[in-house]
């Protein structure tokens, strides 16, 4: 068999970041990161992958970098990923999220990266009329990042139309939980995603969880979500890696997701379950930029890769998030020196 390309996965020292490049190694590819550490830790990179601490729009050291390396493949995870903050200061997102990536982008073809994979988000879709949501459904992104998002798509989408490259397209709905033997986890310092502050207030680490929004066109009358395992995403990217080398000429647009949806007061719940702790839940109105529901339909990715989820579960992905909490929390526990 022929030799691994090594995969260059930026933003390596993110939370998603992270999971993808562990399991990466763990299905024996070699991996390279670049990741500036603004928003990811050092710590969250293991000592064997080679970390160049660098911006991806660095173009002279990112490209020296990806040659030095022979990659022969790109994960681009580096970016910013809050849906207020992108309200608040859209050129950041406008920045980070679409111009690094077209610069990111050129460095590929003038590398002659045959491969890109590109972390999307379902905030490309907006508030949808129709939910679960599939990927033809017209993408019309209510804030600043979800439209960062969809610039890129773009760009990939044009690129690869006139370049020898081929791309997978991955729209993440929610994000959650953490590597199930707590080798890696989400460790941002002042997360806003819902599951990481529940369990942050359900180990005292916050005294209270605002709810934005109880008159939503839901069950309950709380946003829903669907929420899917940072180890099953990761291997979602493995897969897709596989498929655009094993045919070139395809690229692939896919929903990540578990295809059901869970209300913020369901959440709530669950991480009082797994903790067996009360939640102080405060009711707020709605977050400017927030849909009610969104839910994906992922019988897309269920043909495409032979991607078999296996934490498909609201209460192990807690689970796993508490116990990388607890991690964090501890003395000399995970990345202790930015926590401590
Ligand atoms: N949410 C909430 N309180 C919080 C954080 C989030 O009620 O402290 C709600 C939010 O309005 C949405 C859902 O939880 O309905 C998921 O939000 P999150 O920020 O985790 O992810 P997003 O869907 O915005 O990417």
């Amino acid at each position: 068999m022929n030799k691994k390309p090594t995969i260059l996965v930026t933003g390596g020292a993110g939370y998603i970041g992270s999971h993808a490049a562990l399991a990466l190694s763990d299905a024996s590819w070699p991996v390279v990161v670049i990741d500036n550490l603004t928003t990811g830790f050092r710590e969250a990179v293991p000592h064997d992958v080679p970390l160049l601490v660098a911006d991806i729009a660095d173009q002279p050291v990112v490209e020296t970098f990806i040659l030095d390396h022979d990659v022969g493949a790109i994960m681009h995870f580096a970016g910013s990923v809050v849906v207020p903050e992108s309200i608040a200061n859209p050129l950041k997102y406008y920045h980070n999220n679409t111009a690094k990536s077209r610069s990111l982008i050129e460095s590929a073809i003038r590398c002659g990266i045959p491969h890109f994979i590109f972390s999307s988000s379902a905030a490309t879709y907006g508030a949808p009329a129709k939910s679960p949501v599939s990927e033809d459904t017209p993408q019309r992104p209510i804030n600043p990042y979800g439209m960062s998002k969809l610039m890129t798509e773009i760009m990939l989408a044009d690129v690869a139309a006139t370049h020898p490259l081929n791309y997978c397209i991955l729209r993440y709905f929610n994000v959650a939980g953490a590597d199930p033997k707590a080798r890696a986890g989400q460790s941002t310092i002042g997360a806003t995603h819902l599951i990481k502050v529940a369990v942050e207030a359900a180990l005292l680490k916050r005294d209270h969880v605002s709810i934005f929004g109880t008159d939503y066109d839901t069950p309950d009358g709380t946003g829903v979500r669907d929420y899917i395992h940072v180890s099953d995403l990761a291997t979602a990217h493995v897969l897709a890696l596989e498929a655009l080398i094993a045919d070139p000429a395809t690229n692939h647009v896919l929903n990540c997701g578990y295809g059901r949806g869970f209300s913020v007061l369901e959440v709530l719940d669950a991480v009082e379950r797994i903790t067996n702790r009360g939640i102080v839940r405060r009711f707020e109105k709605r977050r400017a930029g927030d849909p009610g529901a969104l839910v994906s339909d992922n019988r897309a990715i269920l043909e495409c890769l032979p991607w078999k989820p296996l934490h498909a579960d609201l209460d192990e992905i807690v689970a796993h998030a508490v116990a990388w909490e607890r991690k964090l929390g501890q003395p000399g526990g995970a990345f202790s020196n930015v926590m401590g």
